[in-house]
């Protein structure tokens, strides 16, 4: 069935939801973007995401021209058209249109899209299993060059390392900071376990303050897990006792080998099970 999409000021049909070649997100990836889960008709954490969202836009002067409040409105209504119990939801703020040279400022006022839709997941067998994973000799970007915090509409950082971990024939590969510090993965924050402590990079490292990181780490600790921030380098995750990725669309998933080595066992350990379920549960709030 068409969907309808929510274009700048309003729902249109999907075949009429088209953006300007001169739009400036297309030209330049100048924009912004967020990836949201629904379950059972709830969006997930959508102020996590719009605090995201406008910090993001506010790191490269672009003003979105609708309060949060009217934006959370406007998602919240193309879900509801959409009919959409579980799904996933892309919101895109572009520079909008504008001339050819990369100049923002002549583009009078920013694109809204807000399309919401089925999502397509990683097979159960991956989380049942584990996922395998490469360390990407791309490098984060460069926190004196577009932040790594800024959800931008220019991933070309990330594409570059994902092609690696594809060209490996594995789905993510984990990316390091010019430091030499673990980052996060192409689309997922990282995480190990080790001594049962719960431990993730700091943002600072070069990574994205995911929304699930943040809630997995408010979990871990009702659990009464230690957990910590910490700087971390590739020996870290090649002896660690679990290593687990968080995001959006993977929700919590262990990772059993890096560069062909194995993780312990070479299963999903159990701190990694447990945090899994008790994201399951809280995110669709019931137990599984
Ligand atoms: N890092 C990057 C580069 C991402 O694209 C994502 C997913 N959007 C994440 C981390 C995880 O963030 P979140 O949990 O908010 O989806």
């Amino acid at each position: 069935m068409a969907l309808k999409i929510w274009m700048n000021d309003g729902l249109v049909a999907e075949q009429d939801a088209k953006i300007s070649v001169f739009d400036h997100g297309l030209l330049y990836g100048d924009g912004v973007f967020e990836g949201i889960r629904v379950y059972n008709s709830k969006v997930f954490e959508l102020d996590a995401h719009l605090k995201r969202l406008y910090e993001s836009a506010k790191v490269i002067r672009l003003d979105i021209g609708m309060t949060p409040k009217q934006l959370a409105e406007a998602t919240k209504e193309t879900v509801k058209a959409n009919n959409i119990i579980d799904g996933y939801i892309r919101l895109i703020v572009t520079r909008g249109v504008g001339s050819l040279g990369i100049s923002p400022f002549n583009c009078e006022k920013p694109g809204i899209i807000i399309i919401a839709d089925s999502i397509q997941l990683y097979p159960q067998e991956l989380y049942d299993t584990g996922m395998k994973v490469i360390s990407a000799c791309t490098i984060r970007n460069h926190p004196l060059a577009i932040p790594p915090q800024v959800k931008s509409l220019n991933y070309l950082n990330n594409i570059l390392a994902k092609m690696e971990a594809l060209d490996a024939g594995v789905p993510e590969a984990i990316m390091f900071n010019h430091e030499g510090f673990v980052a996060e993965a192409t689309g997922d924050n990282v995480f190990i376990v080790k001594n049962g402590v719960v431990c993730s990079p700091p943002i600072q490292a070069g990574s994205l303050e995911g929304v699930t990181r943040g809630v997995v780490f408010r979990l871990a600790a009702q659990e009464k897990m230690q957990i910590c921030e910490k700087n971390l380098t590739r020996f870290d995750l090649y002896v660690a006792d679990e290593l687990f990725l968080t995001g959006t669309a993977a929700e919590v998933i262990g990772v059993v080998e890096i560069d062909g080595r194995k993780i312990s066992d070479g299963k999903p350990g159990p701190v990694t099970q447990l945090l899994r379920k008790k994201f399951f549960e809280y995110a669709h709030g019931r137990s599984k």
